[in-house]
């Protein structure tokens, strides 16, 4: 199935709806999930917002924020579950499987080429430069109205899964949309400023001594930090600064890396490409996923040893130098 038609019928539904975040909630999945729930609440429908984990501090502007719950089981029965930006749905944390033990209609609408399409119905759009472009395009195409809260969620869906507009998603839709959005009262200004300038002088301090604990390989095409354990688990922290910016700005750095220590011998890591290597590959590999230029995932290694297999996989993958 291929479009916001094949998902009227379930929409059109009375019941009652359930949307579930993945781990480590960022702001498409926060974004869709308020966008559509709000804009289902804006029917009547009866509407249940939760995750695994709970909302970082950048995201808790956004409006409805305060209504997702933060749960470790599931026991409520839903007539319908909604995931958004989730291609895995391991990434609930097991939530879904509970819920669905229980009897469900589950919707899956995503944006990675990798999603497992385990719905019972499936949405799943690569071209989309965000979910919350799809749910744009639901909206639309059901004729519900875009109020400006329902628009700043939106908003903040496409600005945080393009990187403020810079990276290879940023598509002329994407601008299309995030245009009508600002026109429908999503605040630019404040947006980014809820999500790029909510420093204290000790973060700023404390992003200073992390830079220069970056690294790069002799050829300067990869670039790497790692987080200090004590900092690993820091969520806020890790949400508002995008740490792996720094290392991806260097001019020529081809593949960039985060890593940091969840617990002793686990190890999350992100990578970000330029083009020139499909990360999600490399991801892959290691029981994780994502984009070509966007990927990551979780190893079951001591730090040094998750550097050192990632590192060798990130230079096999790379093109010979001349
Ligand atoms: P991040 O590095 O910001 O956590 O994630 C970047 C991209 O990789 C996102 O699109 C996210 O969905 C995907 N991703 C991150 N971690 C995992 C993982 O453990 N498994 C899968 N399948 N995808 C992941
Ligand atoms: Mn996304």
């Amino acid at each position: 199935m291929d479009g916001p038609q094949t998902l009227a019928p379930i929409f059109a539904r009375k019941g009652s709806y359930l949307f579930l975040a993945h781990l480590h909630p960022d702001g498409d999945v926060l974004g869709s999930m308020l966008g559509l729930g709000l804009a289902l609440m804006g029917q009547g429908r009866r509407v249940t917002l939760a995750g695994p984990h709970p909302v970082p501090e950048p995201y808790r502007f956004l409006p409805g924020a305060q209504w997702i719950q933060q749960w470790k089981d599931a026991s409520g029965s839903y007539d319908v579950t909604v995931l958004l930006d989730c291609p895995d749905p391991a990434r609930t944390g097991g939530l879904l499987e509970s819920v669905r033990e229980r009897g469900t209609t589950v919707v899956n609408i995503d944006h990675h080429q990798d999603n497992r399409r385990f719905g019972d119905l499936n949405w799943v759009d690569l071209s989309a430069s965000a979910t919350g472009e799809m749910v744009y395009d639901l909206l639309q195409y059901f004729g519900w109205s875009l109020t400006p809260e329902i628009a700043t969620t939106l908003y903040t869906a496409l600005v945080t899964d393009t990187g403020s507009f810079r990276y290879s998603n940023a598509s002329p839709k994407a601008f299309r949309i995030a245009a009508h959005l600002v026109a429908e009262g999503a605040a630019p200004a404040r947006v980014a400023g809820e999500l790029y300038e909510g420093r204290s002088r000790e973060d700023l301090r404390l992003l200073g001594q992390l830079l220069q604990r970056i690294e790069t390989s002799a050829d300067g095409r990869v670039a790497w930090l790692v987080l200090p354990s004590e900092l690993a688990g820091n969520q806020d922290l890790i949400e508002a600064e995008d740490f792996i910016a720094y290392p991806r700005s260097i001019r020529s750095v081809k593949v960039a890396l985060l890593f940091r220590e969840l617990q002793p011998g686990q190890v999350k890591v992100s990578l970000r490409g330029k083009g020139e290597v499909n990360v999600a590959k490399i991801a892959a590999r290691f029981g994780g996923g994502g984009h070509p230029n966007a990927a990551g995932c979780t190893v079951a290694l001591p730090m040094d040893a998750a550097k050192a297999a990632l590192l060798d996989a990130v230079a096999l993958a790379l093109p010979p130098t001349a």
